[in-house]
């Protein structure tokens, strides 16, 4: 009999995990984690969490172990060329790009490394945990070096005298600056996404993926929608209007005692800067109220 219960795996512990339990909870999907269970029930929804180490969760996927899995492309991408590699199933669906987890993943050298482009990486020995994408960037730049594979603490490897140079993860380049070390290519961005087994669900399962993905939707352009208020004189409506950003239908409403002001509230697409309220401020409009907004269905 076929699994009823939707399986999805989620990192366990580290930097896509707050963010995916943040986005399950906004999606309605109510499940207790506060416990050191690999496999969490959702109750209130048919739905199985499975907390594992980031580096399983495609491989749970395309083995057909778990139908949904949140994990971040780089790590999706080593996976498959690793798999190709040993001839094992590669097969899934990307469903959805997640508003979380961006990074890119670059390899960085020693500040006072004179670097003058990827033909002074040759023959270097490079530190890095994804070292398939590695291999294809260089391999294509058609440059020799020899890999040193770390699953952790990439970034000490130069100092600690284990590589010349890294190939790692990076958001701010704190980490780096802090290692003394320097970036000189981006060789692939990352940001997490929503992956799904190849071999269909049942309809059942599928149309609960399905309300998953609409939901994802709602929380992800809502994070990015605000909701606008203010009052604007009517003779300066259009002027107004014509600044806040995504503003097609705003709704304009009486304010009760007054003939020359009214209420003006719009959702919009994009944040409201500083620099606009100013600018609003000097057209008339007064009473300017800029709200987020939760969730949104359109
Ligand atoms: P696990 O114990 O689950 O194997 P990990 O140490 O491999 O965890 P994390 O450091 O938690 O992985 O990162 C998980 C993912 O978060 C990365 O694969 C990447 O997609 C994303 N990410 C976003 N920003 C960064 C960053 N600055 N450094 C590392 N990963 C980042
Ligand atoms: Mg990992």
């Amino acid at each position: 009999m076929p699994e009823q219960r939707l399986r999805i795996a989620i990192q366990k512990k580290g930097r896509l995990s707050d963010d995916t339990v943040k986005l399950l909870k906004a999606c309605g999907v109510k499940v207790n984690l506060n416990t050191q269970r690999l496999i969490a029930h959702s109750e209130n929804m048919p739905i199985d969490i499975l907390r594992v180490r980031d580096d399983d969760i495609p491989g749970l996927v395309m083995d057909g172990v778990v139908d949904l899995g949140f994990i971040g492309q780089n790590v999706l991408e080593e996976e498959s060329m690793m798999r190709k590699v040993a001839n094992e199933p590669t097969s899934h669906k990307v469903v959805k790009e997640l508003a979380f987890g961006d990074c890119r993943f670059s390899i960085a050298v020693d500040n006072d490394f004179d670097y003058q482009g990827v033909q002074s990486l040759a023959n270097l020995r490079i530190a890095t945990t994804y070292v398939h994408i590695l291999k294809r960037f260089m391999e294509e730049a058609n440059v020799p070096y020899t890999s040193c594979m770390l699953t952790g603490s990439v970034e000490v490897a130069p100092r600690a005298g284990l590589a010349d140079a890294i190939c790692d993860l990076v958001s701010t380049g704190a980490t780096l600056e802090a290692n003394g070390l320097k970036e000189v290519e981006v060789i692939y961005r990352s940001t997490a996404v929503l992956m799904q087994r190849d071999e269909p669900l049942t309809g059942e399962k599928q149309e609960l993926v399905d309300r998953i993905l609409t939901r994802i939707d709602g929380v992800q352009t809502a994070k990015e929608s605000k909701y606008i208020m203010l009052n604007a004189p009517k003779s300066n409506l259009k002027a107004i209007s014509d600044l806040l950003p995504g503003s097609d239908l705003p709704t304009v409403m009486e304010l009760a005692g007054s003939t020359d002001h009214v209420a003006l509230h719009v959702v919009s697409k994009e944040n409201l800067f500083w620099e606009t309220m100013e600018q609003l401020k000097a057209l008339g409009a007064s009473s300017i109220l800029v709200l987020p907004i939760e969730k949104m269905m359109e």
